[in-house]
């Protein structure tokens, strides 16, 4: 079968390990190359996802950068359409998690949250916008969470990051639009990942989240990569603006 997006290409932030790492596999089997990206200190792992991808017989690309530093982002971008020709698609999926309550909170905590998960996001959406409105043809995926609609304890910080990417891609689909751009966002709820195991280390808290589920159990990070596939792919055309929970029903609208 022609997979629907053979030929599109993909870049992915965080893609070392967890979701990005998933959402990576995931566009590759509907026929993306990829572009995988994360910061330095994962060189390896990423250097291993990108051989697992080319194990799909897909094009991968494996480009170290930390997606707050503006720099770094304008160099990894130019080396992204360089090496793999023109980038359809990108997932901003890089984000970190530092559980602290407010009144504990450190400033450069704060900082370090909103830098990554917000600002990174529109760092690499912004290097991309002038090659993908040139080509008059982009889709822009950004992992929010459910965090960022109600939080939980010790998670203001990130939950305001996560209301800020949804708050920014709401009025980038209204920017974008005339030039053929979507841009949409997925809330995952409780993924089992190194980050989301910061809400499981009480077995009874875990059983808790399990509980909030419509479908009795926590997500996988594989759970993630069918919704973002849609919002990367042709079948999302006429679909921007949007904020979809992927979250086995935590969250009910
Ligand atoms: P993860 O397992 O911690 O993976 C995130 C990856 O991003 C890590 O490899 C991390 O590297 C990398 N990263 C961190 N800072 C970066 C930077 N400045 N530049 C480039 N890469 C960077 O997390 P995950 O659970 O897969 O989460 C992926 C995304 O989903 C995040 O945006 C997260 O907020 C969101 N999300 C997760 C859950 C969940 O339950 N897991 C729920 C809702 C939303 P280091 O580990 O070296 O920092």
């Amino acid at each position: 079968m022609v997979k629907s997006s053979n030929g599109r290409i993909a870049l992915v932030t965080g893609a070392s390990r967890g979701i990005g790492r998933a959402l990576a596999l995931g566009l590759a089997d509907d026929g993306f190359d990829v572009v995988v990206n994360d910061i330095e200190r994962q060189r390896d792992l990423l250097e291993g996802v990108a051989e697992e991808i080319r194990g799909k017989s897909r094009r991968a690309f494996a480009l170290s950068a930390d997606v707050s530093n503006k720099q770094q982002v304008t160099d990894m971008v130019a080396a992204a359409i360089a090496r793999a020709g023109q980038i359809d698609a990108v997932v901003n999926n890089a984000g970190i998690l530092i559980a602290r309550s407010v009144d504990e909170l450190d400033e450069s905590e704060w900082d370090a949250v909103l830098d990554v998960n917000a600002k990174g996001t529109f760092l690499v959406t912004q290097a991309l916008l002038p090659h993908m409105k040139a080509r008059r043809y982009g889709r822009i995926v950004n992992i929010a969470s459910i965090g960022g609609k109600h939080g939980a304890p010790l998670q203001a910080h990130y939950s305001a990051s996560k209301a800020a990417v949804m708050g920014f891609t709401r009025v980038l689909a209204q920017e974008v639009g005339p030039f053929g751009i979507t841009a949409n966002a997925v809330c995952p709820g409780i993924i089992v990942t190194d980050m989301g195991r910061t809400n499981l280390e009480d077995p009874a808290i875990a059983q808790k989240w399990i509980d909030k589920t419509a479908l009795a159990r926590l997500g996988q990070p594989e759970d993630v990569a069918g919704p973002v596939c849609f919002f990367a792919s042709d079948a999302s055309a006429f679909v921007t603006g949007q904020t979809l929970n992927v979250c086995g029903g935590i969250v009910l609208s």
